[in-house]
């Protein structure tokens, strides 16, 4: 396999390494071990990469170009990113050890992203016109200028492209930092970029360690929008700097999701859906339903039906087609994962997994690991553990249901499996969740708005939620008739 072993930053349509010299390793998740060096962005490479974008911004033609001409241009780089499917699954499935079946589905993704909101620029935005007596009001929107994309290692490219789909849509130019452990599929951009004719200086790359590179484009004066995945935690630091410059933000966070299956659902495709909901994409997904509440009927039947599935699971490398859990991204991770199922040992009822599969004894693999009885103040139950480990507990009432659902700081996903459609109404409506799946997995329109509540994020993507995002709303209001002189004391109305 031909892995690149040096990667630059991309500044202003160049390759470029770091303004110090500086880089840092990167490591395979199977082997653990380097297999190159990254430029180590900090303050003086984000300048220039903002610098670059600023006047690729104020003097070059992109955010001028009209609607369609644009959307073109959106169109090839999905077409792009489609040529290169193959590649980058295998990039991505060595970078991340995210099973490559499931690598493979990113690519169409990816390209679905740019193919969506080209159809969005060009079908147009509800922008309010309304016409006075006397004056034409009307609200315009325009690019907000050099947006800053901050993003984390799961589903690397496929979460850059959720931020640079609607970025370069609206017309802003961009510096993407890519996150450290996972900085490979990027590399792919800045040839998707120029193939797609996406002119130098919109499209900036600037890798780097979160605290140095990261920071510096949140702290620059010049980015006005800053959008940011990652841990609610970084979230926090990332809004207290963003405040002191009044930037505006958006946080894609945490989760802790509930599953919530009642005794009516259909008990076959819950399980399923419970399987897939935290075992998939290694349960490195911000959206893992990883807190299964079970109605006390069901409960013991569910609860085994879940171990016996997971232990079921083929765990083992990335790259065998067979694989469905593949290895952690990172030694540092692993590890803090493995502890977490140490402190559920303590906490809670194991039933499934609990450590390193038996035949995998190096790279950061983990057995899927299923805890029944886990009670509420469980700190498995409470905090994100970002890996395939999942808790199991019982409830009785939907009252009860709903609380436990609520009984967390995050409020991301949500997923309800129950035969009576009013109830499942009911429960969408009543638990605190930015998104909820009634009888159904994962699967999103690209149309719905995407988020968190609580501690799992503020604001939206997707939909026409990013193009706002990315955008500056300007009321616009124009005299017609005969607007009276103005005068003190007078009210007028248009
Ligand atoms: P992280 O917060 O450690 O890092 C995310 C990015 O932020 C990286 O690029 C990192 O370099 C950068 N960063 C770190 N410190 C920074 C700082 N002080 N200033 C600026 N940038 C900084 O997150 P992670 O471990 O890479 O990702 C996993 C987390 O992301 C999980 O919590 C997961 O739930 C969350 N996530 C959320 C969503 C969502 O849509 N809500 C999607 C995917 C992942």
């Amino acid at each position: 396999m031909n892995i690149p072993t040096e990667l630059l930053h991309h500044i202003d349509g160049k390759d470029v390494p770091s303004a110090s010299g500086a880089t840092f390793g990167v490591s395979d998740p199977v082997t653990d071990t380097e297999y190159g060096r990254v430029a180590a962005g900090d303050a003086a490479d984000v300048d220039l990469a903002v610098a670059a974008a600023r006047r690729a911004f104020t003097e070059g033609p992109w955010p001028r170009l009209s609607l369609r001409e644009r959307a073109r241009v959106l169109v090839r780089i999905a077409d792009a990113i489609e040529a290169r499917s193959d590649r980058l699954a295998e990039l991505e499935t060595f970078d991340t050890g995210l099973p490559i079946t499931q690598a493979k589905g990113q690519a169409h993704r990816a390209a679905e992203n740019f193919r969506y909101f080209a159809d969005v620029i060009v079908a147009g935005h509800e922008d309010a016109f309304l016409v006075g007596d006397r004056q034409v009001n009307y609200a315009i929107r325009q690019p907000a200028g050099v947006a800053g994309l901050i993003t984390p290692w799961n589903t690397p490219f496929m979460l850059e492209t959720w931020k640079l789909a609607p970025s370069l849509a609206a017309g802003c130019a961009v510096v993407l930092k890519p996150a450290e452990w996972s900085p490979l599929s990027a590399s792919l951009l800045p040839g998707i970029m120029a193939e797609a004719g996406v002119p130098d200086g919109v499209f900036n790359l600037v890798h780097g360690i979160g605290e140095e590179a990261g920071a510096a484009l949140v702290a620059h004066p010049d980015v006005p929008r800053l959008s940011f995945t990652g841990e609610s935690g970084t979230g926090q630091i990332i809004m207290r700097t963003a405040a002191q410059h009044l930037k505006e933000v958006s946080m894609e966070l945490g989760g802790k999701s509930p599953c919530v299956v009642f005794a009516d659902a259909d008990f076959d495709r819950a399980v399923d859906a419970a399987v897939f909901g935290v075992f998939s994409l290694n349960g490195e997904r911000c959206t893992a339903s990883s807190r299964v509440l079970v109605q006390r009927e069901v409960y013991d039947a569910f609860v085994s039906a879940l171990a016996a599935r997971a232990a079921a699971v083929r765990v083992g490398l990335p790259s065998d087609p067979e694989t469905e859990v593949g290895a952690l991204i990172h030694p540092e991770h692993h590890a803090r994962v493995l502890e977490y199922v140490e402190v559920g040992k303590r906490e809670a009822r194991l039933v499934a997994g609990g450590g390193r599969p038996a035949h995998l004894p190096t790279g950061n693999f983990l057995a899927p690991t299923v805890f029944a009885d886990v009670p509420v103040d469980a700190r498995v139950f409470q905090e994100e553990i970002f890996g395939p480990v999942v808790c199991v507990t019982p409830f009785d009432t939907e009252e009860e249901a709903v609380a436990l659902a609520n009984a967390t700081r995050y409020g991301l996903a949500a997923y309800v499996w129950t035969a009576d459609l009013a109830r499942g109404h009911r429960v969408a409506r009543a638990v605190q969740s930015g998104m909820v799946w009634v009888n159904s997995h994962n699967v999103r329109d690209l149309r719905t708005p995407f988020g968190g509540i609580k501690a799992s994020g503020v604001g939206r993507e997707g939909g026409a939620h990013s193009i706002d995002f990315y955008s500056d709303l300007r009321a616009v209001h124009v005299a017609v008739g005969d607007l009276a002189p103005p005068r003190f004391g007078a009210v007028d109305r248009a």
